[in-house]
């Protein structure tokens, strides 16, 4: 694979090719992922709230 997995752009440098994706898309997947982590705490403190009540 040398297309990135984001925007299917053919990635330029083997550490792009190695992680998959462009710099750019490699920050903002960084930033979802992070902020889907966060959704996961989230959920978590809900449910343990909600088991507490
Ligand atoms: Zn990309």
């Amino acid at each position: 694979m040398d297309a990135c997995n984001r925007c299917g752009k053919k990635l330029k440098t083997q550490k792009s090719i190695d992680v998959g994706y462009g710099p750019i898309c490699k920050k903002k997947q960084a930033a979802e992922d992070a902020e889907f982590e966060e959704i996961q705490i989230t959920l978590e403190e809900v449910v343990e709230s909600g088991v507490a009540v």
